[in-house]
């Protein structure tokens, strides 16, 4: 399908980007790969008057260590994130993730900030984020402040951002502990995604496809006490506790019990790829 006529704006800096969406309204959005984005206005599921295109703005690609924090820029693509030898260094779950989304095209153009802000329900670096205590940055003609990534989702494509907020960096403390993430893929996204942080405590989040990223608080305790020695019985049954509540999806892709099992899956897969990180020290 074509897409309806819109006005493509590139504005300099982050001020004039911000009041510019303020100014047009809902007409209006910000545009980084357009890898979400062009697909949904062709298809002509989104409409807008106006893309304010966000990479002629200086310093959003970066990525460096600064104070204690990995700082990935809202611009970096995925593939400029899975070759970055400081990330590799300071965060390679990160790293490794972002060298397995899609495919080729998409990650040379598709950007960290664009999946994040997107919030499609079955992406996969929301979930790592989370365990990994990263702190979003979100930028306005008149304000800057920073959100939690466990707080910054809030339900499938609906973030914390205010229209008119870009999301500059991602801001990961760095630790001494290690990470790990596994995705139980179905075509092109994944149906459960885990990952484990283990720094002065264990946290497991997972990505289920129908909502935020819900940390397993049951499953991190379990990890606690018995890190190591956890059997696959007590696993299954910590995280099949944890996901009791959860409203998960069921579909073509996949019925609920399945799914329910496949977080399971994942978690297990999750814990090994941890085990393994820290007996080798190969990340
Ligand atoms: C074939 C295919 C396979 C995929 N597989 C996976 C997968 O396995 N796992 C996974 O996690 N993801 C997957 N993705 C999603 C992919 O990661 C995203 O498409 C990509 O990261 C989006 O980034 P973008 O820069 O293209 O965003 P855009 O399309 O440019 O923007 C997406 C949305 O975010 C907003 N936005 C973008 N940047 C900012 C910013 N800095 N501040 C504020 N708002 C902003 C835009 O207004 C828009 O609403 C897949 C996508 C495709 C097409």
């Amino acid at each position: 399908m074509r897409p309806d006529p819109f006005t493509y704006h590139q504005p300099q800096s982050l001020a004039e980007a911000s009041s510019l969406v303020a100014e047009l309204g809902d007409g209006a959005t910000f545009y980084a790969g357009g890898t979400e984005l062009l697909l949904l206005i062709k298809m002509q599921l989104a409409k807008y008057d106006h893309l304010v295109n966000l990479k002629k703005i200086d310093g959003l690609r970066k990525i460096a260590v600064e104070h204690d924090r990995l700082v990935v820029g809202a611009l970096a693509t995925h593939n400029d994130i899975a070759l970055n030898p400081t990330v590799s260094k300071h965060c390679p779950s990160l790293s490794r993730l972002c060298g397995e989304i899609a495919n080729i095209r998409v990650r040379v153009a598709g950007t960290i900030g664009g999946n994040l802000c997107f919030a499609e329900p079955r992406a996969d670096p929301p979930v790592l984020l989370a365990a990994l205590d990263a702190e979003m940055r979100l930028v306005s003609a008149h304000a800057s402040r920073v959100v939690p990534a466990s707080e910054f989702f809030l339900g499938p494509f609906e973030t914390a951002r205010e229209p008119d907020e870009i999301l500059t960096t991602i801001e990961i403390p760095l630790g001494t502990g290690t990470a790990s993430v596994e995705r139980m893929k179905q075509g092109n996204y994944s149906l459960a995604t885990a990952a484990i942080s283990r720094r002065e405590r264990h946290q497991t989040w997972i990505g289920f496809g129908g909502g935020p990223p819900k940390r397993l608080g049951g499953t991190g305790a379990l990890l606690d006490r018995d890190y190591g020695r956890t059997s696959e019985e007590a696993l299954f049954a910590a995280v099949a506790e944890d996901i009791v509540d959860l409203e998960i999806p069921s579909d073509i892709e996949a019925g609920e019990s399945y799914r329910r099992h496949l977080i399971a899956v994942a978690v297990k897969r999750a814990l090994a790829s941890l085990h393994e990180t820290e007996a080798t020290g190969v990340h």
